[in-house]
């Protein structure tokens, strides 16, 4: 499988045609943006890290019954993926509370939730990416009822999948985002990346960050935050 023409450049990745329309190649670059944009860096070997990481969550999520859109990886940074119509739907899991959730209301990160939370923004870099609720995607046409419905039984599935898997290699899965699209016949599958750039992790003995709150917040010990949680996540493979 080959790249053909370049379809779209993003923060993070690249995304390729390919000879069959139904597939494309995703290639992960080291470039890491925070905050819509405005903060702009390099971390070496991320794009390795995410690749690789991502692909074997997808990998383990189809077998617990979670379609992916994943295919086969070609190289570090190079993946065929199924092409789909992206949802313009961030998803949004919280375990416990972190980052604009403890900001916009108020509290200390940290707080352990009872059950797992949902919310959605609205996947538009021009607008920043504003928090949405299911009514006004619905009035949007973002997406249908039913597609909204799916989405957030494969989201929570999906964090019980992880929260389980990611214990076991000592990590407590704070929280993530998801993003879904649509295959030419609807079936709805999961995009995108789960990578240290989507999620917070945090060490579950010494509450070390793995993600890329390192960077947002300038904490250093980026590369080795991201090296740390790929040796975890390669250990038992
Ligand atoms: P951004 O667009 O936020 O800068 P990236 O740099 O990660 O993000 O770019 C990758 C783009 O590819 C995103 O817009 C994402 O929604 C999109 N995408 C992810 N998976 C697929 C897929 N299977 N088919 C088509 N587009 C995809
Ligand atoms: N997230 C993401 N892309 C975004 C916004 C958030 O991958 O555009 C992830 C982020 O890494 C975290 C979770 O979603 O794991 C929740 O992020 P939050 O809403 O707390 O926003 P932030 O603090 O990153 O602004």
């Amino acid at each position: 499988m080959e790249k053909t023409v370049q379809l779209y450049e993003g923060k993070a990745k690249k995304v390729y045609a390919t000879a069959d329309e139904n597939l494309c190649i995703v290639s992960y670059k080291d470039d890491a943006t925070a905050f819509n944009g405005l903060k702009k860096g390099t971390i070496a070997g991320k794009g390795v890290v995410n690749n690789r990481m991502s692909n074997m969550l997808m990998q383990l999520l189809e077998k617990q019954g979670v379609p992916t859109h994943y295919v086969e990886e070609l190289s570090d940074r190079e993946t065929v993926v199924k092409k789909v119509k992206i949802v313009p739907l961030e998803v949004i899991i919280r375990n416990v509370s972190a980052g604009s959730f403890a900001k916009r209301y108020g509290v200390e990160e940290g707080i352990a939730f009872d059950e797992p939370t949902i919310e959605f923004s609205y996947k538009n870099d021009d607008l920043g990416d504003p928090l949405i609720n299911t009514y006004h995607a619905l009035a949007l046409k973002l997406a249908t009822k039913q597609e909204i419905e799916t989405i957030k039984t494969y989201a929570f599935k999906v964090n019980e999948v992880l929260k389980n898997y990611f214990a076991a290699l000592g990590v407590r899965l704070i929280d993530f985002k998801l993003e879904f699209g649509k295959l030419p016949d609807g079936t709805i599958v999961l995009a995108d990346e789960i990578s240290p750039d989507t999620c917070r992790f945090w060490d579950i003995k010494t509450n070390e960050k793995l993600d890329k709150d390192r960077f947002r917040r300038d904490m250093g010990g980026v590369e080795d935050a991201y090296k740390e949680i790929f040796k975890r996540v390669t250990a038992g493979e």
